[in-house]
């Protein structure tokens, strides 16, 4: 249930609505935009009648929301939230290109791979120190000693750094050392880890699940901003169809129907996406004109021995003719490129 307030409601009579509101056990979400103050009741509202609200002067409309998803819900927050992570904005009227490498392999890789990407432009840079492989027999990654040299990267190129987590045992140090905290297709629904991560305050990058709704994939946000991290950026990677084609069947339309539905950023993952690396570029694009807020692109320097994902890894050559397009298209989209 959300309340719109009329415009300059006093305070002492704002406080005495949410005491009212905080007496039936019922949490408050605030959001104060540029004309309405909306107040979000979070908890089981089902036995709440609206009339109790109606009732208060300061009170413009009661609206329910019939969604299961609150904190996330563009009707309890109107505007866009936006995230501001070392220096790069992501979410409304901006741009981020993640790039790099699905694992971390070795120094001089990541290294020069980090160079490339700074030279040609770049927002963050990507790479998997914890593997979620299908087989125990495959790379699982490096651990720590990734994140190691993802850190060593950076320091070599100022660009913030994107790595998976897929357990609790290692918050500490992803929250130490990790700008940004990627949640993988397969632990969307680890809720344990959700919580953890909510109880932080490092920006979230939360995948959709291989077979998830957006309302699933939604509820899982949920998970983290109720907790009270407010930094959750949403990645479509694709999801499982009937079609064997593609590694995974894309769903473009997430992103118009993620930014109706709720206010956090979404970003499109064309890597996973499509498992083919000649399709990459094209569908970055379409990310970018769908309306995502950026796109997340595996590249390595030497594809075809690359431990994981070779498949859909382009090259810093390829990214280099793929990144003046985007340029070209986020200005005609009127979205800042933050690089
Ligand atoms: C990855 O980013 O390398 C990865 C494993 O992604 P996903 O969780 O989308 O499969
Ligand atoms: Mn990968």
């Amino acid at each position: 249930m959300i309340l719109v307030l009329k415009p300059g409601a006093p305070k002492e009579q704002l406080d005495e609505l949410l005491g009212r509101i905080r007496s039936m056990g019922l949490d408050v979400h605030i959001s104060v935009g540029v004309d309405t103050t909306i107040v979000g009741l979070v908890g089981d509202t089902t036995k709440v009648d609206r009339l109790v609200f109606s009732s208060y002067d300061i009170v413009l409309n009661v609206l329910k929301v019939t969604e299961p998803f609150k904190k996330a819900n563009r009707m309890f927050h109107p505007d866009d939230t936006v995230i501001e992570v070392g220096g790069r904005k992501i979410g409304e009227g901006h741009f981020v290109i993640i790039a790099g490498p699905c694992s971390v392999e070795n120094e001089e890789q990541i290294v020069s791979i980090a160079k490339e990407l700074k030279k040609i432009g770049a927002s963050f840079l990507r790479g998997g120190a914890y593997k979620p492989r299908t087989s125990p027999y495959s790379f699982q990654g490096l651990g720590l000693e990734g994140l190691d040299l993802l850190k060593a990267a950076r320091a070599e190129t100022g660009l913030p750094i994107v790595s998976e987590i897929m357990s609790t045992d290692v918050l500490d140090r992803f929250v130490e050392d990790v700008d940004i905290i990627q949640v993988g297709a397969r632990n969307m629904q680890n809720f344990v880890l959700l919580r953890e991560l909510g109880r932080t305050n490092k920006p979230v990058l939360l995948k959709r699940g291989l077979s998830a709704t957006l309302e699933e994939w939604l509820m899982s946000a949920e998970y983290i901003l109720n907790e009270g991290n407010e930094k959750v950026i949403l990645c479509e990677r694709g999801i499982r169809t009937f079609e064997t084609y593609t590694r995974n069947t894309l769903d473009l339309s997430a992103v118009p129907a993620i930014k109706k539905l709720s206010h956090l950023p979404v970003i499109v993952d064309p890597s996973h996406g499509t498992g083919k690396s000649w399709m990459v570029g094209t569908m970055a694009k379409a990310a970018l004109v769908a309306g995502s807020d950026g796109v997340i692109i595996e590249v390595h320097n030497n594809p075809k021995c690359a431990l994981s994902d070779g498949d859909q890894s382009i090259t810093p050559s390829d990214y280099s003719s793929i990144f003046p397009k985007i340029k070209k298209l986020a200005e005609i989209e009127e979205k800042q490129l933050e690089v």
